[in-house]
Formats: structure tokens, sequence, C-alpha cells
């Protein structure tokens, strides 16, 4: 039986700031699934950073977006329809196929997630995800995080940064601090999260934030944002210190990358580790994952908050909106 459902299709390639203009929402057929097939309402998908570059013609770790067909990215939905044995109707799966209401796909490409009690489901787009799974592959094995360690975490109050500076915590750094872009945001990184300190970017240069944060310097940067916070932080470091350096938000929408960190020389004489990942590379770890961040989750001393937007309609006002930081933790769209 043919489904009617609705996807958002990239229209045009932005040009710097995305607007809602380079997106439309499409109503289309979907067949019945083939044999080895599954059909899957979803229920919510993911949004992340990492689509705007995706949205550029330009060839990266994953393949660029394309005009006039579907977005795609991380989602969850239950099996509507099923072909194979290994998937009931009824069943949760993870899947690539987001930004779309059904998505018809080969069961091998879908992985059936066990609920657990008192976890919400979503999390698995999050914490319990490859979110979860950038924040302690970049923190322990990229940055090689030591308890003891001074951390400073950029993008702290989002999905990946909230989750790196907690597990700095509960592995025993001596000080966590992070930069976030609101008042609201850094008292929620030292009221709820159990930050040591945190600053607003937004309100000075950011070396003068970082230095009242971590008078004593730091051992370990988690750069999510790169630009000015990175150079901040190249300064602040002490001898032997590293980075991990997970992305750049600060410039995924200008079209005109700006210069590097003018203190970059400072890396030689401070025998500076600055360490780029991404995380498709590390899926081995994501069983310790899940197994020390999910106790984590599950005792409450780890918080992973999250944002949601409601429908397939709102969800480019979503990404627009993660872009600009109106998500607290993960930005989800429920769907
Ligand atoms: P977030 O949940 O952190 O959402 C993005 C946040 O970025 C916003 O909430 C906003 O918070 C902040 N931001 C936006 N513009 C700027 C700016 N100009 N300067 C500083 N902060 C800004 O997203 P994720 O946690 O999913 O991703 C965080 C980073 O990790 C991104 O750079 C992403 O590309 C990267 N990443 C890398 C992976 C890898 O494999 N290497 C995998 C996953 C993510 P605020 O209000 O604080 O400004």
């Amino acid at each position: 039986m043919t489904t009617t459902t609705r996807e958002i299709h990239l229209a045009a390639r932005p040009n710097g700031w995305p607007t809602q203009e380079n997106f439309a929402l499409v109503t289309t057929d979907l067949p019945a699934p083939a044999a080895g097939q599954v059909l899957v309402r979803n229920t919510h998908m993911s949004v992340d950073p990492y689509m705007r570059p995706r949205m550029n013609d330009v060839k990266s770790y994953v393949p660029p977006f394309q005009v006039g067909e579907p977005l795609d990215g991380a989602a969850i939905g239950k099996v509507v329809e099923s072909t194979v044995d290994n998937l009931a109707v009824g069943d949760l799966v993870l899947h690539r196929l987001g930004w779309r209401e059904h998505a018809l796909l080969d069961a091998a490409e879908a992985r059936r997630i066990e609920p657990i009690d008192g976890v919400d489901v979503s999390h698995y787009l999050g914490v319990l995800g490859t979110t979860g799974l950038t924040a302690y592959v970049g923190l322990l094995d990229i940055a090689r995080f030591k308890a003891g360690d001074t951390v400073f975490v950029s993008g702290a109050a989002g999905a990946v940064g909230s989750v790196a500076g907690q597990i700095a915590r509960l592995r025993g750094a001596k000080r966590v601090v992070g930069s976030a872009g609101s008042a609201a945001k850094v008292a929620h990184l030292t009221k709820k999260l159990g930050f040591d300190a945190a600053f607003n970017y937004r309100d000075g240069p950011v070396a003068d934030g970082l230095t009242a944060a971590a008078p004593d310097g730091i051992d370990v940067y988690f750069d999510n944002v790169g630009g000015d916070q990175l150079e901040a932080a190249i300064g602040a470091l002490h001898d032997h210190g590293r980075v991990a350096m997970c992305g750049s938000i600060a410039q995924y929408n200008e079209s005109t990358p700006p210069p590097g960190p003018r203190n970059l020389a400072l890396a030689v004489g401070k025998r500076l580790t600055l360490r780029g990942f991404i995380v498709i590379d590390h899926f081995g770890r994501t069983s310790d994952m899940v197994r020390e961040v999910g106790g984590w989750l599950a005792s409450g001393e780890l918080v992973a908050e999250e944002t949601f937007v409601d429908g397939l309609d709102n969800a480019v006002a979503g990404f627009l909106g993660m872009l600009r930081g109106e998500n607290t933790g993960k930005m989800v769209i429920r769907l």
C-alpha cells in the first residue's frame, strides 16, 4: 500500500545564514516496503550543526546534501510495516533518514533500540547516541583527559559540550569551566551541571572571561567553537596542554572563513597537542560510553537537558534556532 507522507528538501544552497527559503516541505508517496525493507513512522529527529556545512557544495567526510533532494540525519521511529524477521511492527529503531515523517529503508540500516526504564527514548539522538560518544571520545581519547586536569569546554551548554564538561567532572577534574552565549546558560552550567565556573562569551573578550574562570590556566580544551575561543584557550593552556578539536560552529555560517588563531605559534613553545577527530571513526567505543554515561544518567549524576520543537513544519525553525543558540542541551524535533 502507498503511504502519503511529508519530507523536507534542500530548495537552494544557503550563502551565509540559511533562511526558510532554502528549504521546501514536500508531500510525497512511498511505495510498500520491498523485500528486506521496513517502513518507519519517525517520532523524533535530530538537528545538528554539521548539517549546515553539508548544505554547501563542498566535499567533506560526509557527502553534501543535494538541491531538490530530502535532507537526512539521525532519527528514531516505530516500525509500521516490516518484511524481515528481525524487526517487528512496533519496534523502535534508530536510523539515518530524518527530516521526514516516514522513512522507507533497508532493515540493515535500522538499529533496534531497547527502551531503558526511566530514560527517554529521545536520548538515543543525544547523550546515548553520537552526541554522547563525541563528548566521551573527544575528552578521554583525543584530549587524553586525566583526573586532576583543569578543563575548558566551549559551547558548554549545548549537546556535546554539556556532556563533555560533566564527564570531566565525574572523572575527577580539578576544575571544569565552560563558555556559553547567555546569562541563563551560564547559570545552568554552574547551578545544574556542576561546572566550577562559566562565562558568557558575548560579554567581552573571551580571554578575559577565561582568565576569570580559570585563573591558574587549563590543561585541556574541548573546542566546539573555534575562532576567538580557540585563541583564548591556546593562551591559557599549560605546557603540554591538549585540545580536542571537535567543531568550529563560530564559522559555519561565514561565507569567508576567518583567519586562524593569531597565537597559534604558542603551540610550539608550549608543546601543545591540537587533535581533530570525527565521531564516526570511533563507534567501537559506543558500548563503553553507554555503560559509563548511561550509568551516570540513570543515577542522576549526569544531567542531559533537551530542547524540543514539535512538528516537521517547525523542523527548519528548530534547526535555525539551534544554530542561533536557542537550545540548551540537545535540540530534538518531535514528529
Ligand atoms: P549544540 O547543541 O552545541 O548547538 C549549537 C550551539 O552552538 C548553540 O546552542 C550555540 O550556543 C552555539 N553557537 C552558535 N554560534 C556560535 C558562535 N558564533 N560562537 C559560539 N557558540 C556558538 O550542538 P552540538 O553539541 O551538536 O555540536 C557542538 C559542536 O560539536 C559543533 O561544532 C559540532 O559541529 C561539533 N560536533 C563534532 C562532531 C565530530 O565528530 N567532530 C560530532 C558532533 C558535533 P550559545 O548560546 O552558547 O551560543
